[in-house]
């Protein structure tokens, strides 16, 4: 940034007038069949030097995600001229302008130029195909800098495909044929406020007070029908949650739901609302549903913890500002639990579900080779590039593991509670003391690590610091168990398959030899890991390779489970790697191995009663 600039901008913020904060913003998504949105807004703008700038690090995300490189032309007028802009060559997501004399506001027009389908990313990745639309606005907004953006007042305007329905936690002012205004809201709000759109929509009341939407667009009418069961579970998620929290933080909630298999697959936070992406096929299909079982409540828990009450280095005041994500063990893994706990308590899934979930995770995370140079932290420290990092060697460098090992670090606070506590309180207490307070609405309160101690030290006394520090900050070769195992249960491995993986075998063609060759592959063979240490890996196996054959058996599931059983103490894999072949001799008779979870005898079931409803009666979904 240029340091003369800086400070006409500095000039530029103190002399706006409220009234000069005001901007409109239309988005036209008639095109978005095509993967193209048109934008034009109006913003407030005083003769001279000024930036306009385009989100870059996205709230939720974690990371500087905004995807200024799919922004193209790009015009800027003012006064009815042209102006010339000039991208900064360091920070490229601005753009500078010279606002002519007696111009009091500029026009800015630029198109968003969609994905198609599924590619890797959150809000910047596929959100569009020839039936429906998911849209965050901070796809399709510039702002000036200098303005804050809780003080930026924009009135947002949406044109649609014809006939296509939409919902949001936005209000509208006014919807004619296929173009809706919305009420003014700040830049904050507008990019906290997505909206979904498409031609085969279905909304559904799920109580609650304030009110509860379940706002749903599918690539297929077929996709929209909900069983009852599932949407009577759905309310009692609402009433849960209340009964968690003792405490809502927004005027309204609205669940929405995109039903897509090319869209990519992802939740995203909001005070409001939750963009939920999942697969077409979500209510009808029963592995579909739970595999995806855990999305709607963890993007709910987020609006008491993430949006309400938010790490310090994560509650930036404008999108330019770097974020800081040492928390997101917070953030993403006590949300990752309370949305499982949820999930339980309103039936979503049934406890033999949840069980078979922990067991998965406890065993990938236990098993992860990267524990022995990387401590919890360092995952979430490094979480705003680990999300675009590859899948191969994952174990090996970890991955975003403040979500799962989030979820067996709460369980283990959750059960430390109950046992020091004698079962009089729990993780309950702290969610109320933590998330508690009047609802004003949307509304930020960050935290720090010393506010979390401190409230659990209220709950139970403890040394919670230290608690922390052995579990987060240090290198530890195991994942901390203490809630399975203090929760009366055990972590095992048998040849009996897995329910977890099973349902993802089938639906995302994935299947783990984890623990016991040591690799996971998809469907076609190809190796997405490879465990350090274990037989695959001294055998020489690779990700990116490809297993053609086992025993000199074409590759199947069942030719692999065949060779296991067998324990003859050698499998060979036919293996090809770029354009070559190779046999690797994998030495293992240990047969197949599949994390479960197995009662501890005379010890009390704690993750039966973590599980248990505190308001309404459940039947789980089947
Ligand atoms: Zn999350």
């Amino acid at each position: 940034m240029r340091p003369l600039l800086f400070t006409l901008l500095v000039t530029f913020a103190t002399t706006a007038t409220a009234a000069e904060r005001r901007a409109t913003l239309t988005v036209d998504t008639r095109d978005a069949p095509r993967r193209i949105l048109h934008v034009q807004e109006t913003l407030p703008a005083t003769p001279g030097a000024m930036t306009l700038r385009y989100p870059k690090w996205i709230p939720g995300e974690h990371g500087p995600n905004g995807p200024v490189v799919d922004v193209a032309g790009l015009v800027v007028r003012a006064g009815g001229k042209t102006l010339v802009w000039h991208r900064d060559d360091v920070d490229l997501y601005a753009f500078h302008i010279d606002v002519p004399r007696g111009a009091a506001s500029v026009e800015v027009s630029f198109d968003y130029l969609a994905p198609a389908e599924r590619e890797d990313g959150y809000s910047s990745a596929g959100s569009t195909t020839a039936e429906l639309l998911a849209l965050e606005w901070n796809l399709v907004v510039m702002y000036p800098e200098g303005v804050s953006e809780r003080e930026l007042v924009i009135s947002p305007r949406l044109l649609l495909p014809h006939g296509w329905k939409y919902g949001t936690a936005l209000e509208t002012a006014r919807a004619s044929g296929d173009s809706v205004d919305f009420k003014p809201v700040t830049l904050e709000m507008l990019v906290d406020s997505p909206v979904i759109a498409g031609a085969f929509f279905r909304s559904f009341a799920l109580g609650g007070e304030p009110a509860h939407t379940l706002d749903v667009v599918a690539d297929s009418e077929g996709a929209l029908a909900i069983e009852p069961a599932h949407l009577e579970a759905l309310k009692r998620l609402v009433v849960e949650a209340g009964a968690l929290f003792g405490a809502r933080h927004y005027a309204r909630y609205h669940f929405l739901l995109t039903l897509s298999d090319k869209v990519a697959h992802f939740g995203l936070e909001h005070h409001q609302s939750s963009d939920n992406r999942t697969r077409e096929r979500f209510f009808i299909d029963r592995d579909a549903r739970l595999l995806s079982s855990g999305l709607l409540p963890h993007e709910f828990v987020h609006s008491w913890n993430g949006k309400f009450r938010r790490p310090l280095g994560l509650a930036t005041d404008g999108f330019d500002k770097p974020m800081k994500g040492d928390l997101l063990w917070v953030y993403e893994g006590l949300t990752n639990y309370l949305g499982w706990v949820l999930a339980m308590r309103s039936g979503l899934v049934s406890p033999d579900w949840w069980h078979d979930d922990l067991a998965q995770t406890a065993a990938s995370m236990d098993t992860r080779a990267g524990r022995s140079w990387r401590p919890l932290e360092d995952t979430a420290i490094g979480a705003q590039l680990q999300g675009r990092s590859s899948q191969a060697w994952q174990s090996w460098r970890r991955s975003l593991d403040y979500y799962p090992e989030g979820t067996l670090l709460w369980l283990d606070v959750d059960v430390a509670i109950r046992q020091r506590s004698g079962g009089a309180k729990s993780l309950d207490d702290f969610a109320r003391a933590f998330y508690g307070g009047p609802n004003k609405g949307p509304e930020v309160k960050p935290y720090t690590l010393d506010d979390i101690t401190t409230t659990l030290d209220g709950i139970v006394a403890n040394d919670w610091k230290a608690f922390f520090a052995a579990r987060v900050d240090r290198i530890e070769p195991h994942a901390p168990l203490g809630g399975i195992t203090g929760g009366g249960w055990r972590l095992v491995y048998n040849d009996k398959p897995n329910e977890r993986d099973k349902a993802l075998g089938k639906d995302d063609k994935l299947a783990s030899y984890s623990y016991s060759l040591g690799f996971a592959i998809r469907n076609d063979g190809s190796v997405t890991d490879v465990i350090p240490g274990t037989p695959a890996a001294k055998a020489g196996l690779g990700p990116a390779m490809k297993i053609l054959g086992v025993d000199g058996r074409k590759l199947t599931h069942d030719s692999i489970a065949d060779a296991l059983k067998l324990r003859r103490g050698t499998i060979e894999l036919l293996v090809s790697n770029s354009d070559f072949y190779k046999i690797l001799k994998v030495d293992y008779r240990g047969g197949a191995r599949h994390p479960h979870l197995e009662r501890e005898a005379g010890k009390t079931d704690l993750l039966e009663a973590i599980g248990r409803p505190r308001q309404t009666s459940t039947s789980p979904t089947k």
